[in-house]
């Protein structure tokens, strides 16, 4: 079906094929699931499908409030057209509880609600392990301007207020998330753009009942049960309806 596109970029978990029309690309939704800087692997049937309909959600939401994407629409299961944007190298995390690396690197335990929300910034480099920078880094270096990096603190807070409230109304907390910007070039001017993907193996999403994971940490752990997860993150969302039935079979 995609055979005959060329291809832009391939990644871990996402292919990226040439578009229709210039300016545009379409990103295509792989089961592969990675981590660890790709020293785990596995195949999850269906994972595409659902975070690319959970991340079409989630952006075409985004969209409607005002926080620019690359997102334009949905193509079938596994693809939706994107805005080519000029990728800016940099992992943007916001926390809102602490977790993961956060609670490695300072001793704090998984759980622990964090005095305020708190955006970090890595960069993305498998070969480095995509290390934590500072602003003077990204700066210094060239990865971003001073006015992206403020574009860049502005835009991730709105995602995590519309995010906690989206996700807190189904009872899911959340934890935590990465996103990734680009930018689109207007004759000299560029405009930062929400890019890439927002889905459960982006997100730390726990069940605010429970505490139990909904989150790729079912992958990273071997928790199991990572498809039936992510396919309860899209039920409560609502956006199960058009899900194939394979997927509605994982559901409990
Ligand atoms: N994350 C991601 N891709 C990465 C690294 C992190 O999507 O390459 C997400 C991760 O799922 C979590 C958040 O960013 O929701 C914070 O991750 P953390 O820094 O705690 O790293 P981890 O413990 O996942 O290695």
């Amino acid at each position: 079906m995609t055979t005959r596109r060329k291809k832009i970029y391939e990644g871990k978990a996402k292919i990226l094929y040439e578009g229709p029309e210039p300016g545009t690309l379409i990103q295509y939704f792989k089961d592969d699931a990675t981590a660890f800087n790709a020293q785990k692997k596995a195949v999850l049937e269906g994972k595409g499908v659902i975070n690319n309909r959970i991340s079409e959600y989630i952006m075409t939401r985004l969209n409607s409030i005002g926080v620019q994407n690359h997102f334009i629409r949905r193509l079938n299961l596994r693809e939706q057209l994107i805005k080519e944007v000029e990728i800016i190298p940099l992992e943007v995390v916001c926390r809102n509880v602490a977790a993961g690396s956060l609670s490695q690197r300072f001793g704090l335990p998984e759980g622990q609600p964090l005095p305020r929300s708190i955006i970090e910034f890595y960069y993305k480099d498998d070969k480095l392990g995509d290390p934590l920078v500072s602003e003077e880094h990204i700066t210094a270096f060239n990865w971003a301007s001073t006015q992206e990096i403020d574009d860049m603190l502005a835009m991730t807070l709105r995602v995590n207020d519309f995010l906690t409230g989206l996700f807190g109304a189904v009872g899911i907390t959340l934890v935590d998330f990465k996103i990734e910007y680009g930018r689109v070039w207007e004759n000299d001017y560029a405009r930062v753009l929400l890019a890439d993907e927002i889905s459960p193996d982006s997100c730390r999403l726990w069940d605010s009942a429970t505490n139990e994971k909904l989150d790729k940490d079912r992958f990273r752990r071997d928790l199991g049960g990572v498809i039936e997860s992510y396919t309860e993150v899209a039920r409560r969302l609502g956006i199960m309806k058009e899900m194939p039935r394979v997927i509605e079979g994982g559901a409990a």
